[in-house]
């Protein structure tokens, strides 16, 4: 396994906490480093693949923030007061060619250019005015008040946007704000899917007796979908050692990233782990959570001298998929698409019912997070917790986490809770 370097994930079985395993993922990936351009107007959710550097002061000039009247903040005397006369408009995109004297101020609209010497508006709620006379009363404006500076939202040759970033609407904005049409983003990282198990039926097929229908392929696409990856469906692999040494050559060969579910298990066959460690470098980790073990992760070699493929093999229990899934490949597959991510927000809400729970291992439990009648956030279990029950992750909006020092929870206690709905 040289040709991989050093890695920091010891070969073998190992029992590990759930940030143990969290930071040993980070630890061992190699982000891609390919870049594409794109139109600014197909580059929501896409990764950045450059700073976004502003050729351009944002404002370009010093402008009024407001309606009102534009006069240099000298005139105002010692207690704020004023009297002015206006002599001309000032509109939003036509710069003023007149110049004022002493005693004048011009009326201007939000948005208008601050002509030289003119650096205090007064809006116009605040003055009382009377044909051409614009009366101000003491303590109503000071001196600047009311003007936005030539680029105090952004300034010529700094960057707006760091490289990295998750493209959001306000950015696509930002961009446009300073004249940019297209940007460099990170390619899509490529993951290669397919679910395991003899069980397993694909849709269209016939449930025979013992057999499921293979559902975690389609709630890992839609992870994937979401984080804006390119998915190379691989379809459902029978438990049987020549076919997944196929399909695993066929991911590796195309994919960034393999992506499966079932079939690590202590009582799957020992012919995975003789594929797998002859193909890479995988740890089959027993982590301390629920639900989620067992979980394998390494890299797989590629041809050539292609940066390796990343293993995520999660378990089959259709929960566990999901929840290992935003535990430990989320954020990672991320980074290696080039991302610099956010965690998922947690935020603290009253648990409304008791939870028991034993120290030394992280909980999931899945959750609906809600209003509160005295106010604040509550958070109420969903039905069975078992995890293969995908309808209780279909009703939550929330997973509840019990930390792994964590003891057991009484009604009213503040608990952990891991926003998804709509996030993930
Ligand atoms: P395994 O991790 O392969 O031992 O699978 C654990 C449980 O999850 C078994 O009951 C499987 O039938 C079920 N399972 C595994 N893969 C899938 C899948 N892709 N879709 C639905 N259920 C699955
Ligand atoms: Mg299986």
């Amino acid at each position: 396994m040289s040709e991989l370097g050093e890695s920091p994930l010891a070969a073998g079985d190992r029992q590990l906490s759930v940030a143990q395993a969290r930071a040993a993922i980070a630890a061992a990936l190699q982000p891609i480093a390919q870049t594409e351009t794109v139109a600014l107007e197909r580059a929501l959710g896409r990764v950045l693949g450059a700073d976004v550097v502003s050729p351009i002061d944002v404002p370009a000039h010093d402008n009024s923030a407001m309606d009102g009247y534009a006069f240099p903040g000298s005139e105002l005397a010692a207690d704020g007061s004023g009297t002015l006369r206006a002599v001309g408009t000032l509109y939003a995109g036509a710069p003023y060619a007149g110049t004022i004297g002493a005693g004048e101020c011009l009326r201007i609209m939000t948005g208008a250019v601050m002509p030289e010497g003119l650096d205090t508006v007064v809006p116009l709620e605040l003055c009382r005015v009377d044909g051409d006379q614009v009366q101000i009363a003491p303590g109503q404006v000071r001196p600047g008040d009311n003007r936005r500076r030539r680029g105090e939202d952004l300034s010529a040759g700094r960057p707006a946007l760091r490289a990295g970033r998750v493209l959001r609407p306000a950015d696509l904005g930002l961009t446009a704000s300073l004249g940019i049409a297209q940007l460099q983003v990170m390619r899509p990282l490529r993951v290669a899917l397919f679910s395991t198990g003899n069980e397993l039926r694909t849709l269209g097929q016939t449930l025979d007796a013992g057999s499921v229908y293979d559902s975690n392929r389609y709630s890992l696409m839609g992870t994937l979908q979401r984080l804006g990856m390119e998915v190379i469906d691989l379809g459902v692999v029978a438990d049987d050692r020549a076919a997944l040494q196929a399909t695993l050559e066929a991911a590796v060969a195309r994919a960034d990233v393999v992506l499966t579910s079932g079939g690590v298990s202590m009582g799957d066959a020992d012919y995975t782990r003789e594929i797998l460690a002859s193909l890479g470098e995988v740890s089959f980790w027993k982590v301390a959570m629920r639900p989620g073990r067992p979980f394998a992760f390494g890299p797989l070699r590629r041809p050539g001298d292609q940066p390796p493929s990343w293993l995520f093999a999660l378990p089959g229990n259709p929960v566990a998929a999901l929840v290992t899934f935003y535990t430990f490949a989320r954020e990672a597959l991320l980074r290696l698409a080039g991302a610099d991510p956010e965690p998922l927000p947690i935020l603290q809400a009253r648990c409304t019912t008791a939870i028991r729970k034993r120290p030394g291992r992280t909980e999931f439990q899945r959750a609906v997070v809600e209003p509160a009648a005295a106010g604040g956030w509550q958070v109420r279990l969903t039905g069975s917790q078992g995890a293969g029950v995908l309808r209780s992750m279909t009703e939550a909006n929330a997973l509840l986490v019990l930390g792994h020092e964590q003891g057991s929870v009484a009604a009213g206690d503040l608990v952990d809770v891991w926003l998804f709905d709509g996030l993930v």
